[in-house]
């Protein structure tokens, strides 16, 4: 079909919308996943994108399935790699893996490190993971940034620096780490354009609807809250419909304000609920 780079050169109207979801844990519930595919493909999102690592997985078998199943129903589709855990000859049969299936598009990423799985040593940052797919297919090539940094970085102009790393090597779109507050957004979008890089760069929203996925994200990525969202939280953290209310107002009224804004693209964590991203799309179908 296409590469995410196209995409963005040819779609005539300011944003791409794109969702995000995972490969569900067990094998049972993989086969329901095709149920949630047919829901969001109907949304026509610009492409989706499929996760990869969760759980310890060794292969990215349930990803490429999911990447390939997205393609069959005429959406692009973009399925994450690690390689901090993998050796070059793992990566190797994983981009083979990816080519026989007909996926076109990658999100290069280091992934977390995991305390329960070495390291492998081959791959020490996600831009020699780039370098060696570049060298070794033409696979198109997105990669993640982080509009507050990463949270293992020196600083946020060390993270630009090795962004531009990332570049360089190869990456020709970025998806950005959640974010609850735009003009943290806005100002890294300045910051990313003065370090020389003048790629797509795709918004992450994660709609917030459950206090037990706040308390997870906020120790896994490091997302600042602004004192208006944290007012949500308080008011509403113990009131489940309440909140899912809220937080799908607060994600449209982030996503409204981008928008206006002109930002290349919205990647929505969907979570792998489609009335998740339902309520988001339909909330701004009439704003692109
Ligand atoms: P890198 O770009 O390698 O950066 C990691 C750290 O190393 C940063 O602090 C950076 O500043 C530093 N660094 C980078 N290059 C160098 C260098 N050359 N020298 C010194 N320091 C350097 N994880 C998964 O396991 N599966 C997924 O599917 C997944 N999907 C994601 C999707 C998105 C949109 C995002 C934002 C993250 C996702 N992650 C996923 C999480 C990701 O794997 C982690 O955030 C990981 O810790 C960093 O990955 P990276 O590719 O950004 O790493």
């Amino acid at each position: 079909m296409s590469t995410i780079a196209n995409i963005f050169k040819n779609k005539s109207k300011k944003p791409v919308i794109s969702f995000e979801i995972f490969p569900p844990k067990r094998d049972e519930l993989l086969k329901n996943i095709d149920a949630t595919l047919a829901v969001l493909a109907d949304m026509h999102p610009d492409f989706i994108s499929v996760t990869f690592g969760a759980g310890g997985s060794v292969t990215n078998s349930a990803t490429v399935e999911i990447a390939s199943k997205i393609k069959k129903l005429g959406i692009e589709s973009v399925a994450h790699l690690t390689c901090l855990n993998y050796s070059k000859a793992e990566i190797l049969t994983m981009i083979r893996n990816l080519e026989a299936n007909g996926i076109e598009n990658i999100l290069a990423l280091r992934g977390d490190r995991n305390p329960n799985v070495p390291p492998k040593h081959d791959f020490a940052h996600a831009c020699d993971l780039i370098k060696f797919v570049r060298e070794n297919s033409s696979l198109s090539i997105s990669a993640a940034c982080y509009p507050e940094g990463h949270p293992e970085a020196e600083s946020r102009v060390s993270d630009i620096r090795h962004l531009k790393e990332k570049v360089d090597a190869g990456a020709t779109h970025l998806i950005s780490q959640l974010f609850f507050d735009n003009d943290i957004f806005y100002r890294f979008q300045e910051n990313v354009k003065i370090a020389g890089i003048d790629l797509p760069v795709d918004a992450g929203i994660m709609p917030v609807v459950n206090k037990a996925q706040i308390e997870r994200m906020i120790t896994l990525c490091g997302a600042s809250l602004p004192v208006k969202f944290q007012k949500i939280l308080t008011r509403y953290e113990n009131d489940k419909v309440a909140l899912f209310d809220a937080g799908m107002a607060y994600a449209v009224n982030q996503i409204i304000d981008l928008i206006a804004s002109g930002v290349d693209g919205i990647h929505i964590y969907t979570m792998n609920n489609p009335r998740i991203a339902d309520k988001l799309t339909s909330a701004i179908k009439n704003l692109f």
